[in-house]
């Protein structure tokens, strides 16, 4: 059965995208840590990073960095952090988080946003992104 995250790159379940290219997308967590939690995924549907070839980790990790690198601009933080779980999802999938403390790691806690705030920091991020 197709992952939640391949649902969401052929369209039908929907996500605050931020950016994409041919291999990778990167979208809002629905559930986010901080203001600002983007998910950068590979679209091709694999479970478990270290299973990915080389080409595709570096494009993966590449496009990260591009994300992480424009979601910085948008918010406040001390820095983006990365992090890879998938206990939840098996789909690859790097969890970009914006930093003002060590609790911000924690995936225990969450904030809440409205659809508005989602959408306007989808391209607000998007903008960023050089
Ligand atoms: P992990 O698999 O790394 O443990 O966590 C999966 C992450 O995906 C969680 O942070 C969760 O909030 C997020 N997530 C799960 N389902 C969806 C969804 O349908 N849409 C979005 N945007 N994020 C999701």
């Amino acid at each position: 059965m197709a992952s939640i995250f391949s649902k969401i790159v052929d369209g039908s379940i929907p996500c605050y995208k931020v950016y994409e290219d041919d291999d990778c997308l990167a979208f809002l967590d629905i559930n986010p840590n901080s203001f600002g939690h983007t998910l950068c995924i590979l679209k091709r549907e694999v479970d478990y990073l270290f299973d990915l070839n080389d080409v595709e980790y570096n494009k993966l990790m590449n496009f990260s960095k591009k994300v992480a690198n424009g979601l910085e601009k948008s918010v406040t933080c001390k820095r983006v952090a990365l992090s890879v779980v998938g206990l939840e999802v098996p789909h690859v999938h790097v969890h970009l988080i914006p930093l003002n403390s060590m609790s911000d790691m924690d995936f225990s806690k969450n904030i809440q946003l409205e659809k508005k705030d989602f959408e306007n920091l989808a391209l607000k991020i998007n903008s960023n992104i050089k």
